[in-house]
C-alpha cells in the first residue's frame, strides 16, 4: 500500500499492474490501520519523524530512510542466491561500505549457490536417517565445506558433485578413525603482507594451530577462530627440554584427527627446529606437509634495500646463528673475515662480541658494515648502521633487544648512525 501525492512513474507503472494498491493523497491516521510495517520514506524528514511515531505508539514496525533514530528496523544490504542470503548491515552508520562489502560477497557467491543449497537440503533429509547424531552430522558438512580445502571451488560444485563428495565423507566416517595431519608453516617475518597464500589458506580451515614467540600477532589473526592455540614459545637458552614437549604435541594433535599447523616465524626450515619434527612425525605416522615463509634476514635485506648478492662483490652469502647447542656457535671465520665476505647472523645479539672478537683476531677490516635490523617488516622496525668496531656498542646505545639480523658486510641506505634518516618508523 503506497500513500503519495506525487509517486514516481514506477509506482504508478506497478500500480496499474496491481502490484500494489496507490492512494494518490497525504498519509492520514486509517493508514495504519490492518498493517504491519511502514516505511516513512517522504522528503520532509519531519513528516517522517511524525509518521513514525504513529506507527511506533501504534505496536508497528518503522523504517524512516536515513533517520536511524526514529527506525525500529534497518533493511540491511542484501546478497539474494535464494535460498542463501546474505544481508550486511551496519547499523546505519556507513550504507556506502556496506553497499561495497556487498558488491564484494556478490562476485564471491556464484550463482548457482541456491542450487546448491537445494541439493543439501535434500542430502541433509537422508542424512539424519542414517546419522542420528546432531554433531556427527555437522561434522560431516563442515568436512565438506572447509578443513583444508578450498571454499571458494567448492560453492562451484554442480549438485552432483556435491553429492559424491557426501558420499564420499559419508565412507570416510564410516571407516577407522581419521588421522590428522601436520603443516609446518612458515609465519613470515611479521608483516602481513610477507605471508603466503598457502599459509593463509591452512590458517583458515586449522582445527589446532601451535606457534612460537615469533610469529606475529597480525599473522595469528588470520587463524580461525574455533581453532585451538597453542604458544609453544621458548625463551632463549630454555631450548633442549621444551622441543620434545612441542613434538609431542603436534604428534598427539595430529593423532587425535585434527588438521594441525605448526606456524613458525620467518622459514621453517631455518633455524626452526623443523627435522626434529619432521622425525617426531615420521616416527608416529603422521602425514606432513611444508609451506615455506620469508626468511627475515631476506626481509631485513628489503629493508635496508640491499642487495644479499652483488655482482661482482660476493658470490656467495651465509645464513649464520649466534648460538648453537653448545652456546655461542663457531663459524668458518677466516672467510668471513675476507674483504667481501657477506652474512646474515640469527640469534646474534648475544653473541655479537664474539662475533666481533672472532673477526678481528681473523684480520677482518674494523670499519666493515654492519648493519642492524631489529623487527624487521614490522612497525616498529629499527635499522641501526654500523661498522664491525662499534656493532657491539651500538646494540647497546640503540637499546636492540630482538629479534635482530645482523648483515655483516651490508651498508644499509636508511637508518641510524650517519646514514639517511633515523628509525624508519614513518616510512
Ligand atoms: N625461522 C626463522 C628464524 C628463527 S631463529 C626465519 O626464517 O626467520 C630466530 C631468529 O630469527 C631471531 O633471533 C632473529 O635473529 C631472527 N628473526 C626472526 N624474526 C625476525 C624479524 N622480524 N626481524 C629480525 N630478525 C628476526
Amino acid at each position: 500500500k503506497v500513500v503519495s501525492e506525487d509517486p514516481s512513474d514506477e509506482i504508478e507503472k506497478w500500480a496499474r499492474a496491481g502490484l500494489l494498491e496507490l492512494f494518490l493523497r497525504a498519509p492520514v491516521e486509517t493508514d495504519f490501520e490492518s498493517i504491519m510495517l511502514v516505511y516513512a520514506v517522504t522528503e520532509d524528514p519531519k513528516l517522517n519523524a511524525k509518521l513514525a511515531q504513529t506507527a511506533t505508539q501504534r505496536g508497528l514496525f518503522v523504517n524512516a530512510a536515513d533517520q536511524k533514530n526514529d527506525c525500529s528496523f534497518i533493511t540491511p544490504a542484501i546478497v539474494d542466491r535464494d535460498p542463501i542470503v546474505v544481508a550486511i548491515g551496519s547499523e546505519g552508520t556507513s550504507p556506502g561500505l556496506a553497499r561495497s562489502l556487498k558488491a564484494d560477497i556478490e562476485t564471491r557467491l556464484p550463482k548457482s549457490v541456491g542450487t546448491l543449497a537445494l541439493k543439501i537440503a535434500e542430502l541433509r533429509a537422508r542424512l539424519s536417517n542414517i546419522m542420528p547424531e546432531f554433531s556427527e552430522r555437522q561434522r560431516l558438512w563442515a568436512g565438506i565445506f572447509s578443513r583444508g580445502k578450498d571454499l571458494e571451488s567448492r560453492l562451484k560444485s554442480t549438485p552432483q558433485e556435491i553429492e559424491q563428495a557426501f558420499d564420499a565423507a559419508l565412507a570416510d566416517q564410516h571407516s577407522a578413525a581419521k588421522t590428522g595431519k601436520v603443516s609446518l608453516v612458515g609465519g613470515g617475518p611479521g608483516d602481513l603482507e610477507l605471508l603466503t597464500i598457502g599459509a593463509q589458506r591452512r590458517l583458515h580451515s586449522a582445527d589446532v594451530i601451535v606457534y612460537d614467540r615469533l610469529v606475529s600477532q597480525d599473522v595469528l589473526d588470520m587463524g580461525r577462530r574455533e581453532a585451538k592455540y597453542i604458544y609453544v614459545g621458548k625463551a632463549p637458552g630454555a631450548h633442549t627440554t621444551r622441543q620434545e614437549e612441542i613434538n609431542r604435541i603436534i604428534v598427539v594433535e595430529a593423532l587425535a584427527g585434527n588438521d594441525v599447523i605448526r606456524l613458525k616465524g620467518g622459514d621453517p626450515l631455518i633455524f626452526g627446529r623443523a627435522d626434529e619434527e619432521i622425525e617426531a612425525l615420521e616416527a608416529a605416522g603422521v602425514p606432513f606437509e611444508i609451506v615455506p615463509g620469508i626468511t627475515s634476514a631476506a626481509a631485513a635485506a628489503a629493508s635496508i634495500g640491499a642487495s644479499l648478492t652483488s655482482r661482482g662483490h660476493n658470490k656467495s652469502v651465509a645464513l649464520l646463528t649466534g648460538h648453537d647447542s653448545k652456546g655461542f656457535a663457531e663459524q668458518d671465520w677466516k672467510s668471513l673475515a675476507e674483504k667481501n665476505a657477506r652474512a646474515a647472523v640469527y640469534m646474534g645479539l648475544g653473541a655479537s662480541r664474539f662475533i666481533q672478537g672472532r673477526l678481528l683476531l681473523r684480520g677482518a677490516e674494523r670499519h666493515r658494515p654492519v648493519t642492524i635490523v631489529e623487527n624487521a617488516s614490522r612497525k616498529d622496525e629499527k635499522i641501526v648502521s654500523s661498522t664491525l668496531e662499534n656493532m657491539v656498542q651500538n646494540i647497546e646505545k640503540y637499546n636492540i633487544t630482538g629479534p635482530a639480523i645482523l648483515l655483516l658486510g651490508y651498508k644499509s641506505k636508511t637508518g641510524i648512525e650517519g646514514a639517511l634518516s633515523k628509525v624508519r618508523a614513518s616510512l
